[in-house]
């Protein structure tokens, strides 16, 4: 049987989940091809998977927040894996610096799509930004589910601090998409994927690990000795390989259409259970890692319905432990090889 869908676009191919969605996408045999605003990192991909040379290409973009940004890039393709938006708490403007580029680059692969009718489905990556509540995050007996959606304004998203301004800007990007859906019913529909925080190897070009995105950082803060462990807002979390494995099932399974897909694996996780993993089983850890306050019980936090979707795309959750094995053992690896150049 032919395949449906044998060539999807992904923006944001080069960053840590957009990445790991082309390597699914490529095992799978589907043509991919990448937009990305790095030149050179479009050339680190493909260098990375020459057995893909002729399964994987590249269109340079400018800024999401540039209108008919993805135009171009969407000709010619059967669906559209959206992932690209600014992930960064570093920033002096909330609006200028988050909700705009993810609002507006939402907006602009919607306008690309319904310029090209071979798109038959968006899939958007989103976020449990988009979905936690603060009132219950701290609740142990309250469980978010993907009808639950953030409380906050565009107003507290703009003039909180960074952090609210993510959680603003993954909200009303993904309300942007199902207000299209709703109002303008375009001829592909839309799947929406809503993951907390996303661990796991890296296989997106990065030298130093100065250059890893903010939830690989915190694993090499913990990795590389920060006393004190960093805090997690959440515990839920997920792998990228599941998170990437759940991007192309939505893709390819026609009865997805039009759901919103909240992922998280069964297991909680905090750092103090990174730290105590990583010590009982390295030597160099039991030397570098902050011990904290070994073996402490999981914070209280509310639980992530994860099972949902588990059970609509056949995903079977990986672990922790090796989540956290295999990732810190690759961080000091290019941690050494940064350091030896
Ligand atoms: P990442 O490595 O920083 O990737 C972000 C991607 O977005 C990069 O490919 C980047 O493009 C692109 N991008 C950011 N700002 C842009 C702009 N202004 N114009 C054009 N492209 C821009 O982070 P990630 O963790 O993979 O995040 C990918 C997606 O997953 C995001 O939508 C994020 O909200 C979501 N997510 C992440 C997590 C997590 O824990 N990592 C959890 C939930 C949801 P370049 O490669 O060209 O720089």
């Amino acid at each position: 049987m032919n395949n449906p869908i044998p060539y999807v676009l992904v923006t944001g191919a080069t960053g840590f989940i957009g990445a790991h969605v082309v390597d699914e996408l490529l095992r799978r045999g589907i043509k991919v091809k990448g937009t990305t605003r790095s030149l050179s990192k479009a050339q680190k991909m493909c260098q990375d998977r020459p057995e893909h040379a002729d399964m994987l290409d590249f269109d340079v973009i400018t800024d999401l927040a540039h209108p008919g940004v993805f135009d171009e890039a969407a000709q010619g393709v059967d669906a559209i894996i959206h992932v690209a938006s600014p992930v960064t708490y570093n920033i002096t403007d909330n609006e200028r610096e988050l909700l705009l580029p993810a609002i507006q680059g939402t907006k602009a692969i919607l306008t690309a799509a319904k310029k090209h009718p071979t798109v038959k489905r968006i899939v958007i990556t989103s976020s449990f930004a988009a979905v936690l509540d603060p009132a219950h995050l701290d609740d142990s007996n309250f469980t978010f589910t993907s009808k639950d959606w953030s409380p906050f304004t565009y107003e507290q998203a703009k003039s909180s601090d960074p952090v609210i301004g993510y959680r603003g800007a993954k909200k009303f990007a993904e309300r942007a998409a199902w207000d299209c859906i709703q109002n303008e019913t375009p001829h592909f529909d839309l799947v929406t994927i809503c993951p907390p925080m996303v661990f796991g190897p890296v296989v997106h070009p990065v030298s130093k690990v100065s250059e890893l995105n903010e939830s690989t950082k915190t694993i090499w803060e913990v990795v590389s000795g920060a006393d004190p462990l960093p805090v997690g807002r959440v515990t839920a979390w997920v792998d990228v390989r599941d998170v990437a494995f759940a991007h192309v099932e939505a893709l390819l399974r026609p009865e997805a259409g039009n759901q919103r897909f909240l992922i998280a694996s069964p297991e909680k996780f905090s750092y103090q259970l990174a730290a105590d993993i990583l010590r009982k089983e390295f030597s160099w850890a039991r030397e570098v890692v902050t011990r904290g306050d070994e073996g402490a019980p999981m914070p209280e936090k509310a639980n992530v319905d994860g099972e949902a979707v588990a059970k609509a795309l056949g995903i079977q959750y990986r672990g922790f432990k090796d989540c956290v094995i295999e990732t810190a053992t690759q961080l000091r690896e290019l941690h050494r090889r940064e350091i030896s150049s």
